[in-house]
C-alpha cells in the first residue's frame, strides 16, 4: 500500500485560511467543498484531517495524524510530545497579562494573591511558577476580556495581537509571557517512508518562504555603468548580465528584497539605469 502523510488542520477560524494557503502554495489540491473530515489531496500522497485546533497537539503525538498546523501557545498549553519541524510565520500573536487600566502596575508582584480568568491555565502556572507568584487560576474557554469587567477576575491572561479587544474592555496590557505562530508539528515516531513526505513538502514550504517579498528585477544598462549598477544590487548571487541587440547595452537581472526596494530602485536610476521592470517572484529552488 501507498504511504500518505495524514496533516491535522484547523476546521475554521484564525488558523484555516492560512493553513489551507499554505497546502496550495505548497502545490497540493486538496477536495474541498464539503468539509468532510478527511479529505484526500489529488496529486501529492496526503490528506487533510479537519479539528478543532484544541485536539492537533494530542491527535499528532498519538499518531492519529502524523502532522499537523497549530499555534504555538496550543502546543505549549497542552504540553503533548510533538515535535516542533517548521516555524510558518502566520497567526502570529503572544499571550500577555492585562488588568484594568486604571489600576497602577509597578511590577509582577501586582498579580500576587490577585485572581486571573484564562484559558491557558498551564501556561499562566508555570510562568507563575517561575516568577515566585501565588495566584488564582479561573479557568473560562472564550470572551476572558469581558471577566475584569463583570467582577469575575482582576486580571486576564489571553492572546493579545493588536491589543484593540484589551482597549474596548479598558484593559491595559502589562506582561508579555510568550509570543506565538502557526508551526509545522509531527509525530516523533514516523515511519521512513512518511518521513521522505514530510521532507518533500518542508523543502516545497521553504521554496515559498525564501521567495517571500523578494522580487524579480530585470533592467537596461550602458555596459560602462554595469559594474556600478551590480554593486547595487544585493542578489542571491552576482546578477545575470545579457547583452542587447543595441551594441553597447546590457540587460541586467537580479533579485532584490520588497523592503529596500524603493531605495535601491533610486540608486539604479542615478547609476543609469533604464526601462527597469519589477516582476513578483512565486518560488526559489535552491
Ligand atoms: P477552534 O474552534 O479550532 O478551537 P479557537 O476559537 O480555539 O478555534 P481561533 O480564534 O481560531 O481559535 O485561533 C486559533 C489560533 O490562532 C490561536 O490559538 C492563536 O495561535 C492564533 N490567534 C488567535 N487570535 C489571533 C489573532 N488575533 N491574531 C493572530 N493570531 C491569532
Ligand atoms: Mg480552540
Amino acid at each position: 500500500m501507498e504511504e500518505i502523510l495524514r496533516i491535522a488542520i484547523q476546521t475554521k477560524g484564525r488558523l484555516n485560511e492560512g493553513s489551507v494557503k499554505l497546502m496550495e502554495e505548497a502545490g497540493i489540491n486538496l477536495v474541498i467543498g464539503r468539509r468532510n473530515l478527511v479529505s484526500p489531496a489529488m496529486n501529492f500522497p496526503v490528506e487533510v484531517l479537519y479539528l478543532r485546533d484544541d485536539d492537533i497537539p494530542q491527535t499528532v503525538a498519538y499518531g492519529a495524524a502524523d502532522v499537523g498546523i497549530v499555534g504555538e501557545n496550543e502546543v505549549l498549553e497542552r504540553g503533548e510530545d510533538v515535535a516542533i519541524v517548521k516555524r510558518l510565520g502566520f497567526s502570529r500573536c503572544r499571550l500577555s497579562l492585562a488588568i484594568p487600566q486604571q489600576m497602577e502596575y509597578h511590577g509582577k508582584e501586582w498579580f500576587s494573591g490577585r485572581k486571573i480568568a484564562t484559558s491557558y491555565p498551564a501556561i499562566l502556572r508555570k510562568w507563575l511558577a517561575e516568577n515566585g507568584l501565588t495566584s488564582e487560576i479561573h479557568v473560562i474557554n472564550g470572551s476572558v476580556e469581558i471577566s475584569p469587567g463583570i467582577g469575575l477576575s482582576d486580571a486576564i491572561f489571553d492572546i493579545v495581537s493588536s491589543g484593540s479587544t484589551l482597549v474596548s474592555n479598558r484593559l491595559k496590557e502589562v506582561e508579555t509571557v510568550v509570543t506565538s505562530e502557526a508551526v509545522l508539528i509531527a509525530n516523533h515516531a514516523l515511519s521512513p517512508a512518511r518521513r521522505e513526505i514530510l521532507d518533500e513538502l518542508i523543502f516545497r514550504l521553504e521554496s515559498v518562504q525564501r521567495s517571500e517579498g523578494k522580487k524579480y528585477i530585470l533592467l537596461n544598462a550602458p555596459n560602462h555603468k554595469i559594474g556600478e549598477i551590480s554593486a547595487i544590487l544585493p542578489g542571491m548571487k552576482s546578477p545575470t548580465v545579457m547583452p542587447l541587440a543595441e551594441p553597447g547595452w546590457s540587460s541586467v537581472h537580479s533579485v532584490i528584497s520588497e523592503k529596500d526596494f524603493w531605495e535601491v530602485i533610486g540608486k539604479l536610476k542615478r547609476a543609469g539605469a533604464e526601462g527597469i521592470l519589477v516582476v513578483p517572484i512565486e518560488k526559489m529552488i535552491f
